[in-house]
């Protein structure tokens, strides 16, 4: 595992920022740290890069326990902080030498220049980063996160406040970067999730309220499967209703019908083949399902 988090607790005085907080995160994977503002997510991103400390509970990253083993964590994590903390008067490859100064990376000529590349930054290498926009100063935040090549990236809320074409281009970067790191972003967008990530945890009010593949939670908060059919021409729902495995139809016109029935069974083969045998044919079938939209809004608002 790259990143082992065990009963984690947090307070700033008297608030508790997180609570009781464990989740696992391996390589090769594309985390989704997903939470409404203020629930926990910068704070325990801070914990893992070893920044602050819990007050309760155990962060290890590669094996290596965070608490005391801060020099090397460092070498093994990249970090993009939520304010991404860059000096606006020096230039980017001026920058990126400074901090592969601090890395004590070798060959740092090389290596900025590889760096340069993957994120796209080539046309702005010499310019001052006061003068970038957003996008390219989220880029030069990247290459400062990936510079020493860390096995873990943590990336908090690395898409915020970028315009549809540049969260789109990191978006991709990400995705691109992902495939060889284990990668945990944090947002507040669930969309963003759906786009990047291979697994989503969800925490509201320092608790982890889900942690899934996307698609799972989805079966998970769509348990009745629910499909939408619509015929050429009007069918009998008794006919509908002899299909195997189906729970329930409800008509809602005399072509159109809503069909529950058993998850796991498929069912959309036996609506064609009834279509054929009774002459008629499918015009549309949808399947019905709450969206992840939907999921996150209802696992974050109550009490
Ligand atoms: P998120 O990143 O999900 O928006 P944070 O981790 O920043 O959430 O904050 C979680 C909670 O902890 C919030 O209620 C916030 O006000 C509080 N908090 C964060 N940092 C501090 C701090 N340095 N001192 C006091 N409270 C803090
Ligand atoms: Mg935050």
């Amino acid at each position: 595992m790259s990143i082992v988090v065990e009963n984690v607790t947090k307070k700033y005085g008297e608030q508790k920022a997180l609570s009781q907080v464990s989740f696992t995160a391996k390589p090769g994977e594309i985390v989704g740290f997903l939470g409404p503002n203020g629930a926990g997510k910068s704070t325990m991103m801070k914990i893992i890069t070893g920044f602050i400390p819990a007050n309760e509970g155990s962060v290890s990253v590669c094996g290596l326990d965070v608490s005391s083993n801060q020099i090397k964590i460092k070498k093994k994590i990249g970090y993009l902080a939520e304010q991404n903390p860059l000096y606006y008067d020096m230039f980017v490859r001026e920058y990126l030498t400074f901090i592969a100064g601090i890395f004590k990376i070798s060959n740092s000529k090389e290596r900025i220049n590889e760096i340069i590349k993957l994120v796209g930054l080539s046309l702005e290498q010499n310019k001052k980063i006061g003068a970038l926009s957003k996008g390219y100063k989220q880029r030069v935040g990247l290459a400062h996160a990936l510079l020493h090549d860390p096995e873990v990236l943590i990336l908090d809320e690395p898409t915020t406040g970028l315009d549809p074409n540049q969260l789109e281009e990191i978006r991709n970067l990400i995705k691109k970067i992902g495939a060889q790191k284990t990668v945990m972003l944090s947002t507040h967008i669930m969309q963003e999730v759906e786009a990047i990530c291979d697994r989503v945890i969800i925490i509201n009010k320092g608790e982890i309220v889900a942690n899934d593949s996307t698609k799972n939670l989805s079966n998970l908060f769509n348990p009745n499967s629910v499909i939408v059919v619509e015929f050429e021409k009007a069918i009998s729902i008794q006919k509908i209703n002899q299909i195997v495995g189906i729970t329930k139809v409800e008509e809602l016109n005399s072509k159109t019908f809503k069909v529950h029935h058993k998850p796991k069974t498929e069912v959309k083969n036996d609506l064609f083949n009834l279509a054929i045998a009774e002459n008629n044919s499918v015009e549309s079938l949808q399947r019905e399902t709450k969206n992840l939209e939907g999921i996150f809004k209802e696992l974050t608002t109550k009490n």
